[in-house]
């Protein structure tokens, strides 16, 4: 049930079928949803149908199927760009998600903008994936990848980003919010603080498109990357979105058919936006699902989403103070939909078998995140993290469970 009277809970459980299974003879509790999350049937019925009655090769056909499906994979870059509040659709490139939109940005950006002795700044809180692609720039360009740090409830230190910015800092990448903890960092003032100095900003969104409301244009950053899986929707399908200004002025990453205009023996010509980027065929599968999934999204009301997930932070915060020996990492006021957290003398990976057991599904180790778990000295948590279809009595059976995990292991 939820708090939010005006939410809906039980109807919106009905519409994701994964989530009425048994798992080890237990009711499913779905806890791994910053890894994953599950689809409603309004996206699975939509591939369905791409694939039963209107799938073809999309931008270069005569046919009918061919013309249809262009206008729906068009359609569904005219969803993302309103739900994201771009300003054009052409600054809205599909690629197969978070992980290859940063790679996408870090060597074209890099390639045009980035020389020896430049600086990227980063935060110690960064996902690998916006982690390695700036080590590996900086690498290949002789630059400087310099880290922000954070205090122990898990908040950059914005104190320090100031100081660290200098002539030679040439973009700043940090993710909206935080797959390890939660954090929902302060990006306004980051995004304000690097502008002052012209430096453009990339937000990793893989963690903020499902739970909150996002403005590009507000925002006013200049790269945004999310995954369309993250967000209900399909696997191998992302977005990433840049400011015209710099995609126009970025060469491209991958090369080969579409992103051409003219292919000569003698040369080629690049094709226009979003083009320019969308190499070989691209996953129109994946970009119309995703699109479905924004749709979605949008018929329940990201705010009211926000308002459910916030509740169930807050009452799991609460229920595990029930349990003794636990630690919370992650406790800035400011945070959503993630509970990372051990129990004293049990390996997170112990704890996650056990809960497995229960039939409750969460994640452990580093999640990806090891210069983050290095500061707090460990090597990794059990990690709940919740979506628009957790409830309350799931927080329940997953305390109950940890409280037979401490009796089983004390
Ligand atoms: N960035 C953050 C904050 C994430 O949480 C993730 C995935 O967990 C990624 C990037 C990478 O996303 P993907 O594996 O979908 O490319």
């Amino acid at each position: 049930m939820s708090h939010n009277v005006s939410y809906d809970v039980s109807s919106i459980r009905k519409d994701f079928p994964i989530l009425g299974q048994y798992v080890h003879n237990k009711p499913l509790v779905y806890l791994d949803n910053a890894a994953t999350t599950q689809k409603p049937q309004q996206v699975i019925d939509r591939i369905h149908q791409i694939y039963t009655k209107e799938n073809s090769n999309i931008h270069r056909g005569v046919h009918y199927l061919s013309n249809k499906l262009t206008e729906e994979y068009e359609n569904a870059r005219e969803t993302v760009r309103s739900f994201i509040n771009a300003r054009h659709s052409h600054e809205v490139v599909f690629t197969n998600g978070t992980t290859h939109s940063i790679n996408a940005v870090a060597y074209s950006f890099g390639e045009k903008y980035i020389a020896e002795g430049d600086e990227i700044i980063i935060t110690e809180l960064e996902h690998h994936a916006n982690i390695v692609p700036w080590q590996v720039l900086a690498e290949r360009k002789q630059a400087r990848l310099k880290v922000v740090p954070i205090n122990d409830q898990g908040e950059i230190l914005l104190d320090a980003f100031q100081r660290m910015i200098s002539p030679k800092t040439k973009i700043v990448a940090v993710s909206h919010i935080s797959n390890s903890l939660g954090t929902i960092n302060d990006v306004e003032k980051i995004i304000e603080t690097a502008h002052q100095h012209n430096i453009p900003v990339l937000l990793d969104g893989a963690q903020s498109i499902q739970h909150q409301e996002v403005d590009v244009q507000q925002l006013d950053c200049d790269f945004y990357v999310f995954s369309g899986h993250k967000v209900y929707g399909p696997n191998g399908s992302g977005v990433l979105y840049g400011k015209e200004k710099w995609l126009e002025e970025m060469p491209p990453y991958q090369t080969g058919g579409e992103m051409i205009q003219k292919v000569t023996f003698a040369g080629t010509t690049y094709n226009e936006l979003p083009f320019k980027f969308e190499a070989g065929t691209p996953n129109y599968v994946g970009a119309i699902g995703t699109a479905e999934a924004l749709k979605y999204i949008r018929e329940k009301g990201i705010r009211a989403i926000a308002g459910h997930e916030e509740d169930l932070l807050h009452y799991a915060t609460a229920q595990m103070g029930e349990i003794p020996d636990i630690t919370i990492y992650g406790t800035s006021n400011r945070k959503i939909s993630v509970l990372s957290f051990l129990i004293k003398g049990i390996h997170h990976y112990d704890t996650g078998m056990v809960l497995d057991k229960m039939g409750i599904a969460v994640r452990t180790g580093h999640h990806c995140t090891e210069p983050l778990m290095n500061h707090f000295g460990i090597e990794g948590t059990v990690r709940a993290s919740f979506a628009m279809y957790n409830t309350r009595d799931e927080i329940d059976r997953l305390r109950d469970a940890l409280i037979k995990v401490k009796q089983m292991f004390s």
